[in-house]
């Protein structure tokens, strides 16, 4: 869908700042973070929201948001959990009308921190943000290859 920025970003003709990707998903930075580590979660193929979006999509969309949960926890920003929300169209308050997942890292007392984050939304350093998310992927890989082991 060409006019939509979500597309685009998957296209790589819009900027982003890529966390992950495979043949079905992506997940990049959120432009205005609540928290350090904002990541949105998309499938490639456009669906305006969950009423087109299919099944098995929507499962592997949650899917990669869980890792992300848990990769935040396992990187140098030191999450103690996460928000994973999707606004399912504009009675929800979706903005960008391409299903995304947001997932925002949380720490334990941040209540403050996140207020201010909601109110301000200003971006973090992206590249070190993407990079210790890359490196809390590639631990809780390690890690679930070390128990299959
Ligand atoms: P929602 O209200 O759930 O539709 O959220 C849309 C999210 O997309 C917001 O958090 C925006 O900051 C984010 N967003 C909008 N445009 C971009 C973009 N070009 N790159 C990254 N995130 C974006
Ligand atoms: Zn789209």
């Amino acid at each position: 869908m060409s006019g939509c920025i979500f597309c685009r970003i998957v296209a790589g003709s819009a900027p982003s700042t890529r966390v992950y990707e495979d043949d079905t998903l992506l997940a990049f930075l959120d432009i205005r973070p609540i928290t350090r580590g904002h990541t949105l979660v998309v499938p490639k193929q456009h669906a305006t929201d969950l009423d087109e979006l299919d099944h098995a999509l929507g499962a592997r969309v949650f899917t990669l948001g869980h890792r992300i949960a848990k990769a935040v926890r396992r990187s140098d920003l030191n999450a103690d959990g996460a928000n994973l929300v999707l606004n399912d169209g504009r009675a929800a308050f979706q903005t960008v009308g391409h299903v995304h997942l947001h997932v925002v890292p949380r720490k334990h007392g941040d209540r403050w921190g996140f207020a201010t984050g909601f109110v301000l939304r200003r971006p973090h350093d992206t590249e070190s943000t993407a990079a210790a998310i890359r490196a809390g992927l590639d631990r809780l890989e390690t890690e679930e290859r070390e128990t299959r082991a």
